[in-house]
């Protein structure tokens, strides 16, 4: 069993997008990920080698907050410290959510039972420029059937319909009931990119799905980790 996890940063702040926007977590930042997306501003070049226990006496440092957060990069690359992990917190009794890619539906597998919520991610090549990812997104949403997970898709300005609408068809047939987050991926608006993020939302709208909003990462806006 892999004891050690590289780890970026473990700190307490307020969640800063998605449905618990504002909600206070311990977020643990695993350090890598599978995936090079474009936008992505989380890729840290540093960490440091962590055991559960060393996690665990961190974690204690903080009171009174809302859940855990797992965090990447890609946390679920490193599934089997977080199987651990969680076996040695168990007792604190706090919920679990984590933030994913939601590509490693394997490595999902080994965690699930003990997740509280899911912030899965729908990575659009046009977005992302990162290649397609629709099979494991299928797969990883079929596997996380019973949690509580909400999807947040990155929209920019490069954005296809097609890939919209081949979204709205996974979703609806597996999680039509799912709430869906938009997140664009600049932080300027203007008009034009709002009419944008407008159009996307009528799309889900029109394919029947109901529970869509237009959120923005509030941590940038605050210009806050
Ligand atoms: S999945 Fe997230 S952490 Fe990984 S490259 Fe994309 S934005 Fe960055």
């Amino acid at each position: 069993m892999n004891k050690q996890a590289k780890i970026s940063e473990i700190f307490e702040s307020l969640q800063g997008e998605g449905i618990y926007l504002g909600f206070r977590q311990v977020f643990i930042r695993f350090f890598g990920c599978n995936l090079q997306c474009a936008f992505c501003d989380t890729q840290l070049k540093s960490f440091q080698e962590y055991s559960v226990d060393q996690v665990r006496d961190q974690i204690l440092k903080f009171k009174d907050y809302h859940s855990i957060c797992l965090t990447g990069g890609e946390p679920l690359l490193q599934a089997e410290f977080i199987e651990s992990l969680l076996d040695a917190i168990k007792d604190l009794k706090k919920k679990i959510y984590l933030e994913t890619n939601g590509t490693l539906f394997k490595e999902l597998e080994r965690v699930i039972d003990r997740l509280d919520i899911i912030s899965m991610d729908f990575k659009l090549p046009s977005v992302t420029k990162n290649g397609d990812h629709w099979s494991a997104h299928e797969e990883f949403l079929k596997k996380s059937i019973a949690k509580d997970v909400f999807i947040k898709i990155v929209i920019g300005p490069e954005v296809v319909k097609t890939e919209i609408e081949r979204s709205i068809e996974i979703i609806k047939g597996l999680r039509p009931e799912a709430r869906i987050v938009l997140q664009p991926s600049w932080l300027d608006f203007n008009r034009e990119l709002l009419f944008l993020m407008e159009s996307v939302c009528n799309l889900f709208l029109k394919g029947g799905i109901l529970h869509v909003e237009i959120m923005p990462q509030a941590h940038k806006l605050a210009q806050v980790k």
